[in-house]
């Protein structure tokens, strides 16, 4: 562990050797255009670190350091406008006071005035939240809360377009957000993973903590003001001239500092170890609250005796088809099974007995159907098959192996037993909502039985 951890240590602080540049490849165009243009100027994030911030009127941190890189890749200086905020850099920017945001996200309203490279950051986006609140498997479980953002960052207007039932509040920094958390006036902030960690150490060691990942990373590129188009295949060919190497180096430098800054080195092993210790412990809850979570959803979607879906299940995956009809028109059929003279196997053999042939059957039914086949328990001893993508012609010939392999086998104690089935499509000319659907399998069951049992019919609209 103390070898691993010094290890760790060493290389986050130890600096790689420059490599030497690639040649961008530049048009005749672009050239002339880099000729002509003298300087860039830019608009930066003027609190964000260890992205970014200015400080005594000098842009630092990770960003400055790619910009540099790119900048010597260019061969134009950037010059930095200087901003009070991130707002105001927006404004800046709107107004061509400014070429480039050195780092931005894409968002639609952005594209308006904006060109956005590809992504030479990409961040996991979290939320912090005070020690006592529970972690979450996903963000809907806190939709209800007041959530924090900064105003005008990128991942404000996405998660509001995303969950618009969210209560967003817009804040002016990243302190003010969590400072805020911690003052109880927000449930928690959102932010990326980089900038909150990097708080966390300076700020709220013991008092906030992140309780949660959005599936959405942020990623961040270079924008380049619209209207001059070539800017933008300047910075696109930049960007992709970094290397891997490079952009390890620039993190392992700034994530050292926090270290060095924060901590006088004889106490060092302490703080490691104790922050290993509570991640540890962090990652372990959290591990355990997951594996619950899903267990508990398992649970609430299983029959208790057969193993197979529940009538729940069945429900929430008959409306996801029928959405998908709607929008697609993609066909589904389900497939309804009743065994037959069912009662006459609990009078005969218990009721025990017949739990048990109620498994078999299950076991049969899922053996034969196909991955895509949705198999759960109706009700008693009824039970249901969702197919997608399949119409009734097809359905029928798995409908008739499954009628076949019932048939043929033997159940414990009880020997042998039948089952009748009954088919219908989603069709709009047979149908028009999914309650028709399933009953018009109903019908097609209905109609087996009476013609003799142990057999698989199929609704039509002319009996
Ligand atoms: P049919 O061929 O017309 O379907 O005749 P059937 O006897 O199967 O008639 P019906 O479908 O109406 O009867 C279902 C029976 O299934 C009634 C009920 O006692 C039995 N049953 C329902 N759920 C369970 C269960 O969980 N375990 C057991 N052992 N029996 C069940
Ligand atoms: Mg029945
Ligand atoms: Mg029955």
């Amino acid at each position: 562990m103390r070898n691993l951890l010094l290890s760790i240590l060493f290389f986050s602080c130890f600096g790689l050797v420059l490599p030497a540049f690639a040649s961008l490849n530049l048009t005749d165009q672009e050239k002339a255009y880099i000729k002509e243009k003298k300087q860039i100027t830019m608009c930066v994030d003027p609190d964000w670190m260890p992205f970014e911030k200015i400080e005594n009127g000098q842009h630092i941190g990770m960003t400055a350091d790619y910009i540099a890189i790119m900048a010597k890749e260019i061969g134009l200086p950037v010059v930095l406008i200087p901003s009070a905020s991130w707002t105001e850099s927006i404004e800046f920017a709107k107004a061509r006071k400014c070429d480039i945001y050195s780092l931005a996200m894409v968002t639609e309203e952005r594209k308006q005035y904006m060109n956005f490279t590809k992504p030479y950051l990409s961040i996991p986006v979290v939320v912090a939240t005070k020690t006592d609140k529970f972690f979450i498997a996903e963000l809907s479980a806190i939709k209800d809360k007041k959530l924090g953002v900064v105003r005008d960052y990128a991942i404000g207007e996405i998660i509001r377009k995303k969950y618009p039932e969210m209560d967003i509040i817009d804040v002016d920094s990243l302190h003010q957000g969590l400072e805020m958390v911690n003052q109880g006036e927000l449930y928690g902030f959102i932010g990326t993973l980089v900038t909150i960690g990097y708080e966390f150490q300076r700020n709220y060691v013991g008092e906030l903590k992140i309780i949660g990942k959005f599936d959405k990373k942020w990623e961040l590129g270079i924008a380049t003001r619209k209207d001059e188009p070539l800017l933008y295949t300047i910075f696109e060919k930049a960007v992709a001239s970094i290397s891997e190497k490079q952009k390890q180096q620039v993190l392992n430098q700034w994530l050292a500092i926090r270290y060095e800054k924060v901590i006088d080195y004889s106490r060092l092993w302490k703080w490691i170890i104790g922050i290993a210790i509570v991640l540890i412990f962090l990652f372990y809850r959290n591990f355990l609250l997951n594996k619950y979570n899903k267990k508990l959803e398992q649970i609430s979607i299983t029959d208790k005796l057969t193993q197979i879906y529940n009538r729940v299940k069945l429900d929430e995956f008959l409306e996801q088809q029928e959405a998908l009809y709607q929008r697609y028109q993609q066909k589904y059929s389900i497939i309804m099974i009743d065994i037959d003279y069912f009662k006459r196997v609990n009078d005969q053999f218990g009721h025990q007995a017949g739990d048990k042939v109620l498994i078999e059957f299950s076991k049969i039914l899922k053996t034969n159907i196909r991955t895509t086949d949705i198999l759960g328990r109706w009700g008693g001893e009824e039970f249901m098959i969702i197919s997608p993508k399949i119409d009734t012609d097809k359905v029928f010939l798995l409908a008739e192996k499954l009628r076949q392999a019932i048939q043929l086998y033997s159940f414990s104690s009880v020997g042998s037993i039948t089952a009748s089935f009954g088919i219908s499509e989603r069709n709009q000319e047979l149908n028009s909502t999914l309650d028709e659907l399933v009953s018009q399998s109903d019908q097609a069951l209905y109609e087996a039985k009476a013609s003799g049992r142990n057999r698989v019919n199929k609704f039509t609209s002319h009996p």
